[in-house]
């Protein structure tokens, strides 16, 4: 019965029903307001949810200073913040496996790869890994499709939603697997090479195609949707967000699914 109940009303209600909401300081809320942008355009009800999430998503993971970084208050906050802005059209918004949020002060060496990183997402290890100066220069130029958090924090998700198949990751999933489809039309092909959008480092392979996409997704929703509205439509299906109407002020409430 609580199955069926749930089956009936789980889309609707329950989305958007938190029992009890954490509320955010103002000193936070301010920290979020200034460096993210895509905070300041939702409206007050999304602005609560949003807020409620980023305290969730703290309180969820570990975050672990290395080369002498101090944890502190904005860190936590802009890259929980980062991860939300990512999910905020889905109903999870946690990285269960990702439980640990290692912070750099700048480049590293990784004993992984054997190569300087500026960040990197490790699922054996369960593991994000960011240099903060990096984090920080990613969202301060906005506008410019590089951000090390969401691109990171999108290797995270889409790693997590191969592992877990719950139905916000079967959405995403399928409307990624037809993206790729899409993308054997060579005419189609010609077009993104041709648009010169998307920096070369996408074509790597299919993760970060999905990084860079989101990358810019986020940061230039406007000149994406014109050079390249086939993907644009994809990238809007599979994270259920639309960052245009978002950033134009059309979309006064955000649906999750
Ligand atoms: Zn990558």
């Amino acid at each position: 019965m609580i199955e069926f109940l749930s089956l009936i009303i789980g889309s609707v209600a329950l989305t958007r029903f938190v029992m009890f909401p954490e509320t955010m300081d103002e000193e936070s809320r301010a920290i979020i307001s200034e460096h993210i942008s895509f905070y300041n355009y939702l409206s007050d009800t999304d602005k609560r949810y949003f807020e409620h999430r980023v305290l969730k998503f703290i309180d969820n993971h570990n975050f672990i200073g290395r080369e002498k970084v101090e944890i502190t208050l904005k860190m936590k906050l802009l890259i929980a913040a980062t991860a939300i802005m990512l999910t905020f059209g889905m109903r999870r918004y946690l990285f269960p496996q990702f439980k640990n949020i290692v912070i750099y002060p700048k480049n590293y060496f990784s004993t992984v790869t054997k190569m300087e990183h500026k960040g990197e997402t490790n699922p054996k290890y369960g593991t994000i890994v960011f240099s903060w100066d990096n984090f920080l220069e990613g969202i301060r130029i906005e506008d410019n499709n590089l951000n090390l958090g969401l691109h990171e924090l999108t290797h995270a998700l889409h790693f997590t939603f191969l592992r877990h198949k719950s139905f916000t990751a079967v959405v995403f999933l399928d409307h990624f697997k037809t993206l790729l489809e899409k993308l054997k039309d060579r005419q189609l092909q010609r077009k993104i090479i041709n648009s010169g959008y998307l920096r070369h480092y996408a074509f790597k392979n299919q993760y970060e195609f999905l990084s860079v996409l989101v990358e810019h997704f986020f940061e230039t929703p406007k000149e994406f949707n014109q050079k390249l509205p086939e993907i644009y439509e994809m990238v809007k299906l599979m994270l259920n967000l639309d960052t245009l109407k978002i950033t134009s002020g059309e979309q006064r409430m955000v649906a999750r699914t």
